[in-house]
């Protein structure tokens, strides 16, 4: 069955500022690929610095004399729900945009991450109208409260695994506590953020507030995170580029900055787990989304006593993963996002390979047209490869074996990374011990992937700082004024 539209018509490839759609100031222009075809699929206009600067312009003027932050929460709430409601209403639209421009899987956009982005828009549209300081008691006859107001123009720097997802996770918090934005989509997939601007503007949403700038990293990246005008950043991407939006923070007008960064998770197998399941989480987690996820539990460590069994039936799980067009609603996987990522997964395997790794399946390029990688699972995977240390971004899995629990802990907490983990057993004990002893953001007991609106999402180490999603994921874009005040003559 394929979801397989007549045509791809593809609306909008302007830069968004200021409630409308304009070419970039240079004129410059970038064209995005189909991965899965290798076809030129649009000409997108390209910013640069000027264009950031006209968007920051934009931005700042709707923060500081613009409806958005002065609206009552109810009445940014609505709009925030008018807009999700039209991701609904266009979620066929978005999800086509999720696979021709980024080879995601039709079904997995249109029946997961699109509802989980409009999901996330409501989840913080009820936050708009919950913002809340506290009432302090400081020396006797002082009066003192808190407010907490939106910290401004913020920057976003997204990646180009997930756009709907990134964009609604992002945007949602700051357009509920009142901030107004600059959003750099990642230059392989410009067309989703440009098509939610455009709903955000029929949703209602002020000229102004949301602005949406594609544009290569160095160039249109590196102006907002040097941006003088702007007060926030958040960035998701590469460990390597965010260590370059702090320090451009840093130096420029000492922003605050959060990032979520790049992972290289544990999944625990214990002897104990249900073995059919822990197979089918450690496929998912690590071949959904064609291992293009910053949480794939990509070191999948294995109890020696169920080992074997574990590599067969995962060998036979992943022989039968469909490869195939994204469109159809029986592939599991689709085509690498691009070229580049094509060619770096292809050179990690290589290197798993000469490093002597077994390689049991998968292990090059498939098909003769796009950016197709054979799902691939490695054993006999120690911690000194490679494929055991650094970030793959695709479908790789690899499988090293472990003895105790102790020995599992300290060889899982042996990475850089702390973003997720996972753990399979059915023993309460080893459960508690191990999920309390991984230093990472999320621990996933039973399950894998199990990111949701209302669970914060964040890294330890140098998967980076500050929460994504939740309650906490607010915090990044509010902040604390104290104002107090004696009291004269005051009864108590
Ligand atoms: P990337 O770091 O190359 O690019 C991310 C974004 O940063 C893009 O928009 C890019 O144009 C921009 N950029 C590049 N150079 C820049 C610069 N000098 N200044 C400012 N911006 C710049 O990452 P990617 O290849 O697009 O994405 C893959 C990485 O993202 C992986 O490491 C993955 O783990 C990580 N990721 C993390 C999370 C998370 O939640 N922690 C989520 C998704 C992806």
């Amino acid at each position: 069955m394929s979801s397989k539209p007549a045509t791809h018509d593809i609306k909008f490839t302007k830069l968004f500022i200021n409630g409308e759609f304009v070419d970039s100031i240079s004129g410059n222009t970038f064209e995005t690929i189909n991965p899965a075809t290798e076809e030129v699929l649009a000409t997108v206009a390209e910013g640069r610095k000027e264009d950031i600067d006209l968007a920051v312009k934009a931005a700042r003027e709707a923060f500081d004399n613009g409806p958005w932050p002065r609206l009552s929460g109810e009445a940014r709430r609505k709009i925030m729900l008018k807009f999700a409601d039209l991701m609904e209403e266009n979620a066929d639209e978005l999800a086509n945009l999720e696979v021709i421009d980024g080879g995601k899987l039709f079904g997995s956009m249109r029946y997961f991450e699109i509802p989980l982005s409009w999901e996330t828009i409501r989840y913080f549209s009820g936050a708009a109208d919950k913002i809340r300081g506290a009432t302090l008691k400081m020396s006797s006859n002082i009066q003192a409260y808190t407010l907490r107001e939106p910290i401004g123009v913020v920057g976003h720097i997204i990646p180009w695994n997930g756009p709907t997802f990134m964009f609604s996770a992002k945007v949602a918090p700051a357009l509920a506590a009142g901030c107004t934005m600059v959003i750099k989509p990642a230059e392989q997939t410009p067309l989703v953020s440009l098509f939610l601007a455009h709903l955000s503007k029929l949703a209602g949403v002020p000229d102004g507030v949301i602005n949406v700038v594609n544009g290569f990293g160095p160039t249109a990246g590196a102006a907002v995170s040097t941006h003088m005008d702007i007060d926030a950043v958040t960035f998701m991407g590469s460990t390597e580029v965010g260590r370059t939006v702090m320090q451009a923070a840093a130096t420029s007008n000492l922003k605050p900055v959060s990032l979520e960064l790049g992972g290289k998770s544990p999944f625990i197998v214990f002897d104990d787990a249900d073995v059919d399941k822990a197979v089918e989480l450690a496929v998912v987690g690590n071949l959904a989304n064609k291992g293009e996820m910053c949480i794939a539990g990509s070191r999948v460590f294995v109890q020696e006593g169920i080992h074997d069994v574990f590599v067969k039936k995962l060998e036979a799980t992943v022989k039968g993963w469909a490869i195939g067009d994204p469109f159809d609603l029986a592939t599991r996987h689709g085509p690498q996002n691009n070229k580049e990522q094509y060619r770096k997964v292809l050179s990690c395997i290589q290197n798993g390979k000469k490093e002597g790794a077994t390689l049991v399946t998968g292990g090059g390029p498939f098909g003769k047209k796009g950016f197709y990688i054979e799902p691939t699972i490695f054993t006999n995977v120690t911690d000194d490869m490679s494929i055991a240390k650094e970030e793959i971004f695709g479908p790789v899995i690899s499988v090293l074996k472990f003895k105790t629990v102790k020995e599992v802990i300290k060889r899982a907490n042996a990475t850089k990374y702390g973003l997720a983990s996972g753990v399979m057993t059915k023993n309460i004990d080893i459960a508690n011990t191990v999920s309390r002893s991984i230093r990472a953001g999320a621990v996933w007991i039973n399950c894998y992937l199990t990111l949701d609106k209302d669970a914060p999402h964040g890294g330890y180490k140098m998967s980076g700082f500050g929460r994504e999603l939740g309650w906490e994921g607010l915090e990044h874009y509010l902040q604390v004024k104290t104002v107090a005040t004696p009291i004269y003559d005051s009864p108590w």
